[in-house]
């Protein structure tokens, strides 16, 4: 690790990065030409950062910020159908205090996990190019060496899977739902993200989403 000690450090390190100029172009203009629905909304428009505790055992890697989402509000999984999703879920198996996640002063209190994502910025489309994804996996590895506690790690779609093997040079693993991998200390779950996409269409059902926390929660108890 280099400078970047700190999770403050890394955090002012990333709101302030530039160095993906589609993505800084597109999340600025994401927040001037707001959606109808949240015309009164002041955008954040800016790279997101992890939130958290950062003594946590379960680290949870999404893939970016939601246009409308993250990018608005300022937090990871805050604001959109795919943080409904997430925060219900972690409510119900014991991992937050409250079943949403609506804005950052919501009151909302992460119990032994730190969410993440593959890039800080909202991509057009949820579309990152491979250049973008490479230039932000460096904020990933740098939160990966400070969350020393971290036991489980939760990668949400595909792209998240493949990122995490890649800082981790973790070769061969094959990315299905539930798929569930001892790497060295830790174990690796692979999910379907939670996307109105996935869950609209079924290939997410609830039923499958819950068994991943289920299945942390076993993993985390069979550890102690
Ligand atoms: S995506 Fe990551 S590397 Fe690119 S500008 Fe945003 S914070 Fe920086």
């Amino acid at each position: 690790m280099t400078n970047l000690v700190t999770i403050d450090s890394i955090n002012r390190d990333i709101i302030n990065c530039t160095r993906c100029e589609r993505l800084v172009t597109y999340t600025r203009l994401v927040g001037k030409n707001k959606v109808k629905r949240f015309s009164n909304d002041e955008y954040w428009a800016r790279p997101v950062t992890g939130f958290g505790d950062t003594q946590a055992n379960v680290l949870i890697i999404g893939l970016a910020p939601g246009a409308h989402g993250a990018n608005r509000t300022g937090r990871l999984f805050t604001g959109d159908h795919s943080g409904q999703w997430l925060m219900r879920a972690l409510y119900e198996t014991g991992f937050s205090n409250i079943p949403r996640s609506t804005s950052t002063d919501d009151g909302l209190i992460l119990n032994n996990i730190f969410i993440s994502s593959c890039i800080r910025c909202a991509p057009p489309s949820n579309k990152p190019l491979n250049s973008e994804l490479a230039n932000c996996s460096k904020y990933l590895i740098y939160e990966q060496e400070l969350l020393k506690r971290v036991k489980v790690v939760i990668t949400l779609g595909h792209i998240s899977f493949l990122t995490y093997c890649k800082i981790n040079d973790l070769r061969k693993l094959k990315f299905y739902h539930l798929a569930n991998y001892r790497v060295n200390d830790r174990h690796l779950i692979a999910s379907y993200h939670p996307s109105r996409h996935n869950t609209n269409t079924q290939r997410l059902t609830w039923e499958m989403w819950v068994k991943v926390f289920k299945l942390t929660k076993i993993i985390l108890s069979n550890n102690n």
